[in-house]
């Protein structure tokens, strides 16, 4: 096949056989999806050699950037031993065992001290759901059972960690969906019913979630899961002082904290873990996207001592009969432990809390010029364009209005990627980024947003 051919065998075979995660299938052939075929650091290239610089960072993941040789050389050094082994029972290997040590290392100011691995964010919370589970089990406290989450927030896509997401778009089609899970008020600083006092928001939403554990009763609740800023569902940062008091609620009434850490750990928010900012220690913590770049998929879920001391007693229930084929993969953990080598090395969560400042001041100087945008928000390089109908009323843009997709296609067409999701745009480039590229992706942001008004 020469080489237009070949591109016109993939873009059809695209439309005719390929259901796209998070898409309407009859889109797919309305609107095709860009085909990537190549990256290297903050830049990617589609099938027609456009180049394009990359603020998605693939999905929040591509943390190192593209294309990067000490994490390539680390699969082919591993590929050259052995590609893969189980890890189940009575078998192991060097670069799971190194990455635990790593992670438990990287991990002493939050006091934790065991890790199982999966592939992917889904499976590191479904790990955390299991294992706070099976803990109050082994602690003799089997009717601790019941988990609550926050509204939007984005948790995975399987049963359990959908069952624990809060966003009803991605839970009507498959519902219904696991007893047992409560969501609670989120603390959206932008959009809520009750204040402009950031700390007095963080105050009502705990005092919502206290009251919803009295609730349902102390005695029947096995954890609290949220991210510490909630990514999928709205880029939502919390105020400062909510983290603190949910660990406080979360003690009070004797139940697991759970972080999600699948987007803002290793750097994205500007500190090495997103909890980390405000101090607090989650007894669980899930780990996916950022901990390899996205290399090799991996997930890792980590427990502190007061969770894993469970597992020292004698109990018939104490065996954990959890995990998967890929659990410990030989290549998606050598390919974390190249990762965080880059990540340490380079200092990139300072990178990302610098170079994110800076953005979030050009985004705001953005919003001046145009009234489309009625919030924009960002944490480290964790951002998000908010449109509005109306500035005042912060009436929003109807799930089918065109306008935020319309944005991001004209950022697109100046070579820029961004993601457009419901009424708003995301920014969340690899923690390589530099003020220079902040400037590029603003400028296209300047321009589409001229056109599209
Ligand atoms: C992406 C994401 C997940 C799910 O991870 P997958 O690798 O897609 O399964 C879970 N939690 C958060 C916060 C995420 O952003």
């Amino acid at each position: 096949m020469n080489e237009t051919s070949a591109s016109n065998f993939l873009r059809e075979n695209n439309a005719k056989h390929y259901w796209h995660p998070m898409t309407d299938p009859k889109r797919s052939a309305e609107d095709p999806p860009l085909i990537i075929t190549k990256g290297d650091g903050e830049y990617i290239w589609d099938i027609d050699e456009n180049k394009y610089l990359d603020v998605t960072g693939g999905l929040w993941n591509v943390n190192v950037g593209h294309n990067r040789t000490e994490v390539k050389q680390a699969i082919i050094d591993q590929l050259d031993k052995i590609a893969y082994y189980n890890t189940f029972i009575s078998s192991a290997n060097p670069p799971s065992i190194e990455l635990s040590a790593k992670l438990i290392e990287m991990l002493q100011p939050e006091g934790m001290t065991k890790v199982m691995f999966g592939s992917g964010g889904s499976d590191a919370n479904e790990t955390a759901l299991k294992l706070a589970r099976q803990y109050w089990k082994v602690m003799d406290h089997p009717e601790k059972t019941k988990f609550i989450s926050l509204k939007n927030a984005y948790h995975g896509m399987q049963f359990g960690a959908l069952s624990a997401s809060g966003g009803i778009l991605w839970r009507r089609a498959y519902e219904p969906l696991m007893p047992g899970f409560f969501q609670v008020d989120n603390p959206d600083t932008y959009r809520n019913p009750w204040t402009s006092d950031p700390s007095e928001l963080a105050n009502i939403c705990v005092n919502i979630l206290d009251r919803e554990i009295q609730h349902q009763g102390p005695g029947t609740v096995a954890a609290f899961i949220a991210e510490p800023v909630q990514g999928a569902g709205g880029m939502i940062i919390p105020p400062d002082n909510y983290w603190p008091l949910l660990r406080e609620v979360c003690d009070k009434h004797d139940i697991l904290l759970i972080a999600d850490e699948v987007i803002t750990g290793f750097g994205r928010t500007g500190s090495m873990f997103g909890t980390r900012a405000w101090g607090v220690k989650a007894d669980i913590m899930s780990f996916a996207k950022g901990i390899n770049s996205g290399y090799i998929p991996l997930g890792a879920t980590a427990v502190n001592k007061r969770v894993a001391e469970a597992w020292k007693r004698d109990h018939p229930l104490a065996p954990i009969m959890h995990g998967y084929t890929y659990s410990g993969h030989p290549l998606a953990c050598a390919a974390a432990n190249a990762n965080l080598e880059i990540v340490e090395r380079e200092n990139l969560p300072q990178n990302a809390a610098k170079v994110g400042a800076y953005f979030l001041e050009q985004l705001k100087a953005l919003k001046e010029k145009h009234t489309s945008i009625g919030d924009v928000r960002g944490k480290g390089l964790m951002l998000a364009i908010e449109f509005v109908k109306d500035r005042k009323t912060k009436e929003p843009f109807a799930p089918t209005d065109p306008y935020p997709a319309l944005i991001a296609k004209h950022c697109r067409d100046h070579g820029v990627m961004v993601r457009n999701q419901a009424h708003r745009i995301i920014l969340s480039p690899a923690l390589t980024f530099n003020t220079s590229e902040v400037d590029e992706a603003i400028s296209a942001l300047n321009v589409s947003l001229q056109a599209g008004s």
